[in-house]
């Protein structure tokens, strides 16, 4: 499990090995979490689970390699609700419910996932749990925030305003999560990161998740982990062998009417369309909409309430084509998604390794296709070198090759701005539009998008449900 360099490609672990030796009474967590998992449809635990619950059970710190998909959260929620369970209470005092435990997730989407997955893993002890994220008002959390809750989940931001408005104390908090480290501090987070951890006491667990480990990722690992046990289940920077990678060749001004021909062609029930701005989301979903595909767009202009929406479409099939950025895309949870398409490729390498993991998840195959013009070649090239690998190279001929002015011009104009992880923490930069939509005040309007699709005669046959995953897959 450690090696003397936790960083070697040594460390590695084989995922089938554990997976068929272990199962959860083996790990020794109480009846409570164990009838919790049963009835999760859960058999047996999944490699990083494995290994990180022995381990977080036996109290170190735990820096683990591990994607959304492999069954993270649960390697760490179930030794916190493990260790919290001796403290768990019915007192209606909420003195008797201080915060133990801090999970901290880069997005809010990824924070109340977490946090559903702590209330099922919990649902048969007296632990309770909380989901604090910006965008929605903070009075509406301060109330149940008052009643005490012994797991606490939060995006940074929102959880300093809590302790900037005094309605939360974090100096009882004895197990600390930070969960897409990694993704943490790409948006920025560090500073937030270092007034959080200032607030809590110096004695306690700290377990940490990254997906990559970059030399940034090390040096927070060394700042705030205290001899850390290093786990990992997938070689870091690697891209999963069940999925087949392809780039398709196109110019700018083609790859609007290709993504149509292809969603039109597809197998794929369910497709995640990768764009690198928000209005190139927003754009695209439109314009997929006016060709008859059910799609909606989730970013971060949009409303908490609009991105669940959509999230909630595209889980039960009513959208087919999910438009996203990468900070809305990072944590999904969607079990046997068949494709990814980057629409853009990210300029940012480790970011394609995480946009084409939402397909290929936990062993089953996917595929993951990123159209690449031109000026985005050296970023192939990028991505190329980091996950160790050539993509196979195609040219699709259009069908009817479509030159749409409005498209050529939006993609082109935008093509070039950074991603939104960084527009949204600086001040945006005003382009001149001359698409009429672009001067339009944002629509948030999931809803328009739901219903003008769905009256589209050719929209009415329901596409199949990619399925949540409940159990493990079968090797
Ligand atoms: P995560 O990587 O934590 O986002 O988990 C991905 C998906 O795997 C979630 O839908 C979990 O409910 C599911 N999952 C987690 N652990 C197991 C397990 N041991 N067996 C089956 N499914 C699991």
């Amino acid at each position: 499990m450690t090696t003397p360099n936790p960083y070697s490609p040594q460390s590695l672990t084989n995922n089938k090995l554990m997976t068929e030796t272990v199962n959860f009474d083996a790990l020794g967590l109480a009846p409570e979490l164990l009838k919790a998992l049963a009835e999760s449809g859960y058999t047996s635990p999944t490699p990083i689970q494995a290994q990180a619950i022995p381990v977080a059970l036996a109290g170190s710190d735990v820096m683990a390699g591990a994607q959304t998909g492999t069954g993270k959260t649960a390697a760490f929620a179930l030794p916190l609700l493990q260790k919290l369970l001796p403290l768990a209470n019915s007192g209606t005092s909420p003195a008797k419910h201080p915060v133990r435990a801090l999970i901290l997730t880069p997005t809010r989407e990824l924070a109340i996932q977490v946090e559903e997955s702590i209330k099922t893993y919990a649902k048969h002890t007296q632990l309770r749990s909380l989901v604090v994220y910006g965008g929605v008002d903070i009075k509406t959390q301060t109330p149940h925030l008052k009643t005490g809750v012994e797991v606490l989940v939060a995006t940074p931001g929102r959880l300093l305003d809590h302790v900037e408005q005094k309605t939360l104390q974090l100096n009882q908090v004895q197990m600390l999560v930070l969960d897409e480290a990694d993704r943490m501090l790409d948006m920025g987070f560090m500073p937030d990161l270092k007034r959080i951890l200032a607030l809590l006491p110096k004695q306690r667990q700290n377990l940490m998740f990254s997906a990559t480990f970059s030399n940034e990722i090390k040096k927070l690992a060394d700042d705030f982990l205290t001899k850390p046990q290093l786990i990992e289940v997938a070689r870091s920077n690697a891209t999963n062998d069940n999925v087949t990678q392809k780039v398709y060749q196109v110019a700018q001004s083609d790859k609007e009417a290709l993504l149509v021909q292809l969603l039109k062609e597809a197998d794929a029930k369910q497709v995640i369309i990768f764009t690198k701005t928000k209005i190139t989301a927003s754009r695209l979903s439109r314009n997929l909409a006016r060709e008859g595909i059910a799609a909606d767009a989730i970013h971060g202009d949009k409303s908490q309430q609009e991105r669940i929406k959509a999230l909630d479409a595209f889980k039960a099939g009513t959208v087919m084509a999910l438009v996203a950025t990468d900070v809305a895309a990072r944590g999904l949870d969607i079990s046997e998604l068949p494709m990814v398409i980057n629409y853009e490729i990210p300029s940012a390498p480790e970011d394609y390794v995480h946009r084409i993991g939402r397909t290929g998840r936990a062993g089953a195959s996917g595929v993951a296709i990123s159209f690449v013009c031109e000026d985005e070649e050296k970023y192939l090239v990028e991505i190329e070198k980091l996950i160790k690998r050539q993509i196979t190279k195609e040219v699709i001929a259009l069908n009817k090759p479509s030159r749409s002015p409005r498209s050529t011009r939006a993609s082109s104009s935008h093509q070039n701005k950074p991603q939104e992880d960084s527009v949204t923490r600086r001040a945006p930069v005003k382009k001149k539009s001359s698409d009429p939509w672009f001067d339009k005040p944002y629509e948030p309007s999931a809803q328009e998008n739901l219903s003008t699709v769905s009256n589209r005669p050719n929209n009415t046959k329901k596409a199949p449900v990619a399925a949540l995953l409940g159990g493990l897959v079968s090797k």
